[in-house]
Order: structure tokens, then C-alpha cells, then sequence
């Protein structure tokens, strides 16, 4: 008999995203003349801008032709990609990162969930708590977060560090020391971040204990304050206890091209082993590289016409986040996020359950969010709305909410 890896049958049913979708049809088909406007999706709705089109039909268009013909990409991405990250994304921050310490990807959720690869099983794992859930149940598959308890949603060798309105949305440093710590600034799910010098006391703490962080900085450019980091690179001495992610995804609308990157610098190395080269081997027997028409889109992203029409598409969604944070604010709710992210997080009326509001705002403003505890126990009691509808929506749901 085959034995399967028993890993897996320990992972609890992703029910967040299922039950949204049953109970938003169940409404829709109870009551066929209500319009439901759906503010949930962490998915962006804006189209591809122009410079990004153009490029990929110039590439189309190389493909076409044997003399310009691209068949497997190199491992690590394309130069032309690599060069102009490693430039604008850092060495233009003040971040010393060389070309060579990115891998281009087809995304942030593969490598975030990937990552845990190159590290031991014996190692516990840290998380912010609510989270994003891939980095746990990446950890879960491979056999490093021992048992689940169903009713207080926790897993025994995990460490959680709430992020709660008490503590301010800001995790305190772990008592007992991890061997990863995943850090996700500005947040999914509640829009909020931390400042540049708070994250450098996490990098005093990883260099100090030797952990490594993985930082998923995914929704890095709708950061709007000065004293918020756009890299982990920027607090010093990071290269040597930090891994970032970044994505194509929320900056660019790539969630359906695909399109990321991983940075794991020369320097970051443990147990005298080079992580950077782990990485590299991971990548080269796993990966046979993003496509090379995504990469040229990828480029555009950078160049000075895709720089700005980028610019007003994420002051698209900032818009939208506006509209909903004061709207809210205006209605009395209590609301945290929607400065540096397109997430709006508020804390649920009378006490409420994360779900129970579900419905509530369903059955009475025929509007969707997100139940805060679908991303961890921290989460309960908080709802996530997000700013990637149209403007006309957003501005109906908030004038809804208002007047319930
Ligand atoms: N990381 C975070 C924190 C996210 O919220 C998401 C998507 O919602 C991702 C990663 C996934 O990014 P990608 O589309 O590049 O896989």
C-alpha cells in the first residue's frame, strides 16, 4: 500500500472562501431583485495599462519569428528583469541588493509557500495572527506545526503573535524564538503596517536570535507614509537575517498573468550553509522559469510610461479605500487600514461575531466582506473589506452601510 503524506489529511477545510460564496448565492437566489455588491475579493478588477499591453504584444510578436524566439527562460529570470528590480525596487531605496540575489517566479503565493522548503522540520515556525494562510499551511503540509486544535483554530507547534487593535495591529517579538518569523507589511488581511523602525527591532531580533524572516511585502506600493518601509532591505543589517517576496499582482494587476520575484541575498547564511544557494538549487530543479512574454510585461512595469500609469491605478484602488474608511468612520464603526494597503479592517458593532456581521450586512445592505476569523482567532470579532470594486460600487455599498 502507498502511503500518502499523512500531512495533509491534518489541514482543516478552507471553508472562508466556499462558505462566502454559498451564502452570497443562497441570498442572491432568495432575492433575485437585490444587487449584491461584493467587496471581499483580495482580486484586483482593473485592466493591464497600456504600457504593460504593449510590451506583451511586442513579445507575442518576438515569439513569432525564429530569429527572436524565446524557448526556456534562464532559472534565475531574465537579466533585462532582474537588473531593472534590483535597481528601482532597491538599489534606488538605498538597498544593496545585486541582480543576482533575485529569482523571478510566477508569483508570491508558490514562493511564499515554497520557501519553508530549504529550512529544517525540526524548526518552529512564528506567524502574525490574523494571517495570510498560505504560510502556515505550507508549514502544515511539510510536517512542522504538530496538531490542530479545531476550537481555538491554533496548531500546537506554531508560536502566534496577535495583532489586535489592543496592541495596536504591531506584533510583539516572540517569547520563545523561532526559527522563521513571516512578516507581511502593509498587511492582508488588516490593511495595517508597522514603521520602519519597528521593523528594524525585528531585524535586531532575527540577527540576534538567528531566525530568518520571510517578508511578503506583496502589496508594497500602496504604501503612502514616509516612515514605512518598502523593503526589509532598508533596515540595516537585514541582508544577513531576511528573505522578501514580492508580487506583480496588486502593483500591476497581474493576479491573472502571474508574475513575482524572491530576494535572498549572498550574505544570509546559516549554519554556515548559504541560503541564497539552497534557493538557487531549489529554484533550478523546480522552476523552468516565468515566461518570457510575462517578463517583458513585467519590465514595462518599470519603464517611465508604466511607472505612471501604475502610479494612477493604484490611486484608483487608494480611492476606494478612502471612500470606505471614512464612509465607515462617518457611520461610527471603528476602522483600522486603507492608508498603506487596500484593506479596510473594522471592528465588528455590539460585539458581533466576524460572521454573524457577515450576515447581517448581507441580509440588510446586500453587501460582502470578509469575516475577520477565516484568517485566524485574532481575527474574530474584525471584518475586511477590500478596495478593488469599481468606484459606482464602493460608493453605493458605503452610502448602504450608512444608512442601515
Ligand atoms: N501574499 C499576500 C499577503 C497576499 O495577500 C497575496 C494575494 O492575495 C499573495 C501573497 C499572492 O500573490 P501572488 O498573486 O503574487 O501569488
Amino acid at each position: 500500500m502507498v502511503q500518502v503524506n499523512d500531512n495533509y489529511q491534518k489541514l482543516p477545510g478552507s471553508y472562508l472562501f466556499s462558505t462566502i460564496a454559498k451564502k452570497v448565492a443562497a441570498f442572491a437566489e432568495a432575492n433575485p431583485d437585490k444587487e449584491v455588491i461584493r467587496l471581499g475579493i483580495g482580486d484586483v478588477t482593473q485592466p493591464l495599462v497600456p504600457a504593460v499591453v504593449a510590451a506583451m504584444h511586442r513579445a507575442v510578436d518576438e515569439m513569432a519569428d525564429a530569429a527572436t524566439f524565446h524557448g526556456y527562460a534562464p532559472d534565475l529570470g531574465y537579466e533585462f528583469l532582474r537588473s531593472v528590480i534590483a535597481k528601482q525596487d532597491y538599489q534606488d531605496r538605498g538597498c544593496d541588493i545585486q541582480k543576482d540575489e533575485i529569482f523571478v517566479s510566477d508569483g508570491a503565493k508558490s514562493d511564499s509557500g515554497n520557501i519553508q522548503e530549504i529550512f529544517s522540520n525540526d524548526l518552529k515556525i512564528a506567524v502574525t495572527d490574523p494571517v495570510y494562510p498560505v504560510y502556515v499551511d505550507s508549514n502544515v503540509m511539510a510536517g512542522r506545526c504538530g496538531e490542530y486544535n479545531a476550537k481555538e483554530q491554533t496548531w500546537s507547534n506554531v508560536i502566534y503573535m496577535p495583532c489586535t487593535r489592543e496592541n495596536g495591529f504591531v506584533p510583539e517579538l516572540p517569547k520563545e524564538t523561532p526559527g522563521i518569523i513571516y512578516l507581511c507589511f502593509p498587511n492582508n488581511p488588516t490593511g495595517t503596517t508597522i514603521t520602519k523602525a519597528q521593523l528594524q527591532e525585528w531585524v535586531d531580533y532575527a540577527n540576534w536570535t538567528g531566525a530568518v524572516i520571510i517578508y511578503d511585502a506583496a502589496y508594497e506600493a500602496y504604501i503612502t507614509e514616509p516612515d514605512v518601509a518598502h523593503s526589509i532591505y532598508e533596515c540595516a543589517g537585514a541582508d544577513t537575517c531576511a528573505i522578501e517576496i514580492r508580487s506583480f499582482s496588486k502593483n500591476a494587476g497581474f493576479t491573472g498573468v502571474r508574475l513575482g520575484f524572491t530576494v535572498v541575498p549572498k550574505a544570509l547564511v546559516r549554519g554556515g550553509v548559504s541560503l541564497h544557494a539552497m534557493w538557487a538549487r531549489r529554484h533550478g530543479t523546480k522552476y523552468n522559469g516565468a515566461p518570457y512574454i510575462i517578463q517583458r510585461a513585467g519590465e514595462a512595469v518599470y519603464s517611465k510610461e508604466g511607472r505612471a500609469q501604475l502610479k494612477e491605478q493604484v490611486a484608483f484602488y487608494m480611492k476606494n479605500a478612502a471612500v470606505i474608511k471614512e464612509g465607515l468612520s462617518a457611520a461610527g464603526y471603528e476602522v483600522y487600514g486603507g492608508v498603506n494597503a487596500p484593506y479596510i479592517w473594522l471592528k465588528t458593532p455590539g460585539n458581533m461575531s466576524s460572521w454573524e456581521f457577515f450576515d447581517d450586512l448581507l441580509a440588510r445592505a446586500n453587501v460582502v466582506g470578509t469575516p475577520g476569523s477565516g484568517f485566524g482567532p485574532s481575527g474574530e470579532g474584525y471584518f475586511r473589506l477590500t478596495a478593488f470594486g469599481s468606484y459606482e460600487n464602493t460608493k453605493a455599498a458605503l452610502a448602504r452601510i450608512q444608512a442601515l
